[in-house]
């Protein structure tokens, strides 16, 4: 039986593993931290993702940790005015046969991590060398221990060890964005009304986006701003409440009710790295962020690594364990896809961003013209099967 080890047990190298063990693969994954974990945010779960997760079994945890929204709101940052309401909700899951969840993304490694026999996970595992020889990969831990391998997938995030190893020293891209985060109770802004959707507020040099999650017990808010002065990239760092919402003068009630009402935030710089050539070497390849970090503006760098491991998992079925081969086509399956998205992710970037002006308002008419999620629309997003068409 081929044996697979999984550098990396956050969203991407859990789904993975899950896929890889249901194809009937020999599956060990390796976690640098000592216990399995997410910061305190939210993330879309679009439909194209939520097909893979259900077929593993998720979806009754799925319908209790998520929330599912009904639309879609591009909104105007000063007034407020809805520039496009696209449905989600039913009219999604009928279209596409899989829902659209928001979850907060402590709870969808938890249930992810929850399905994964524990004597395959091991933690405290910080992978720090891989060497491929006479057909083997042998992988080194901080710890000392080791482990062999038939093949070994760096899903090892945007810092990657294993991308390090494989193609070379090269640091992400500051994008000159940074963005501060906060998790509000329910009960700090029920009044607001806001509706169950997902919310993108756009202005000039800034956006902010909010949504609820943890089954409806907290509105997750993220403002994202071109600021160049900020570079760390911590996940973990605190900032000032009164910073962000100096930072959003002029916006519409709302969004500063929102800033208002952060318990605490954190601020981070968002990063990025241009497509990379390839994403293997011999039996070693990587998977998602670790190969194709983006900014979260198309809300699809978890999915497209959901995507991954059922695109790998399936390849290494058709191929039936010649690693090699099967990798070759995981890539060629794989990287225009997220190469489009990386793509997508940045022009969005520009997008949401525009100062008011000729080009806002050709923006906004485009919005209002076109203002679904039909397959015509995002059927390429979110109708893609990745475990299928191997
Ligand atoms: P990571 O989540 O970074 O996981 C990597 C794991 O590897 C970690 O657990 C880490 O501890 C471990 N690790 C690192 N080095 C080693 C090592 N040497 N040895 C062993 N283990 C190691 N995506 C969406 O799909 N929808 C969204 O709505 C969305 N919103 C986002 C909002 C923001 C503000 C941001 C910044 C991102 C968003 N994303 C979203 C993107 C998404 O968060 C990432 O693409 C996703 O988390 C990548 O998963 P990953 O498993 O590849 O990497």
């Amino acid at each position: 039986m081929t044996r697979i080890a999984v550098a990396g047990g956050g969203i991407g190298g859990l789904a993975a593993a899950l896929h890889l063990l249901q194809a009937g693969f020999d599956v060990q994954v390796y976690e640098q931290a000592p216990r399995i974990g997410e910061v305190g945010a939210g993330i879309q779960i679009s439909p194209n993702a939520a097909r893979l997760l259900i077929r593993l079994g998720l979806k009754s945890a799925l319908d209790r940790a998520g929330v599912r929204p009904q639309a879609v709101h591009q909104k105007r940052w000063d007034d407020g005015r809805t520039l496009q309401r696209a449905p989600l909700g039913a009219a999604v899951e009928e279209t596409f046969g899989a829902p659209y969840y928001h979850v907060h993304r402590g709870d969808l490694v938890e249930l992810l991590a929850a399905a994964l026999p524990p004597e395959r996970l091991h933690l405290s595992h910080r992978l720090v060398d891989v060497a491929e020889t006479g057909g083997r990969v042998t992988a080194q831990f901080e710890n000392g221990a080791s482990a062999e391998a038939d093949l070994l997938v760096g899903a090892d995030g945007i810092h990657s060890r294993v991308r390090h190893i494989l193609f070379g020293a090269e640091k992400p891209r500051f994008t000159g964005c940074v963005a501060w985060r906060g998790l509000v109770p329910a009960e700090r802004v029920r009044h607001l009304g806001i509706e169950v959707a997902s919310h993108n507020w756009m202005g000039p040099d800034g956006h902010v986006v909010h949504y609820w999650v943890g089954a409806g017990r907290f509105m997750n808010v993220v403002c994202v701003t071109e600021h160049g002065a900020w570079t760390d990239e911590s996940w973990t760092q605190k900032g000032r409440v009164d910073e962000a919402l100096a930072r959003y003068e002029g916006w519409h009630p709302m969004v500063r009710g929102l800033i208002e009402a952060f318990p605490e935030t954190f601020v981070w710089a968002l990063h990025d790295r241009l497509p990379l050539p390839r994403w293997s070497e011999g039996r070693i390849t990587l998977l998602g962020d670790a190969c194709h970090p983006m900014l979260p503006f198309m809300a699809q760098g978890a999915a497209q690594s959901i995507e991954d491991g059922a695109t790998l998992a399936a390849v290494l079925t058709a191929m039936q364990g010649d690693v090699p081969a099967a990798l070759a086509r995981y890539e060629a399956l794989r990287k225009p896809r997220a190469t489009r998205l990386q793509e997508a992710s940045s022009a969005n970037r520009i997008r949401f961003h525009l100062p008011d002006g000729p080009a806002q308002e050709q923006r906004d008419a485009a919005l209002a013209a076109s203002g679904d999620r039909s397959m015509a629309n995002i059927g390429w997003l979110y109708a893609h099967d990745a475990g299928q068409g191997t």
